[in-house]
């Protein structure tokens, strides 16, 4: 018998109608667990937080074109959005030592914990496309700007 389900699934149809077509879809809706639940709500709290962050829209419009798109500084493409690369260690490797470490952890407690991981003096950061984030979070490049904790 199964006592706990980890993944509970639920199916469910939508259907978008205009004048004329019908589009039919068959989702597959997961309840993520406790661990996966954490680590995305953790991940997109955070990256919100830190995108408010005036140094770091500041240094975001530093590449920003006159078309309003901005110029990757590491691949030098024109992209319509850039992101915040973790230098060597990537958010979600942050975040799965994070709740191992603090596996009873609330919400609150791990955003607190992700934030200050990212502030700790040493970790760096560099603005780039999509991309080019995947190859500097497992190289070594020079930041564009560091973040400081206010005393
Ligand atoms: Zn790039």
């Amino acid at each position: 018998m199964l006592l706990y389900q980890r993944h509970v699934i639920y199916k469910m149809s939508l259907y978008i109608d205009s004048s004329n077509i019908t589009y039919g879809y068959s989702l597959r809706i997961t309840i993520p667990d406790r661990k996966q639940l954490l680590k995305s709500a953790v991940r997109e709290i955070v990256q919100k937080i830190l995108l408010r962050n005036p140094k770091i829209a500041a240094a975001k419009l530093l590449h920003k074109r006159p078309d309003g798109r901005y110029d990757c500084p590491i691949c030098i493409e024109p992209v319509s959005r850039l992101t915040n690369a973790h230098v060597e260690k990537s958010h979600s490797q942050i975040l799965d030592e994070l709740i191992n470490a603090h596996p009873d952890a609330d919400l609150h407690k791990m955003v607190e914990l992700d934030i200050r991981e990212h502030i700790k003096p040493g970790v760096k950061y560099v603005q780039c496309c999509a991309k080019c984030n995947k190859d500097i979070e497992s190289s070594n490049v020079v930041p564009r700007w560091d973040i400081e904790e206010d005393d």
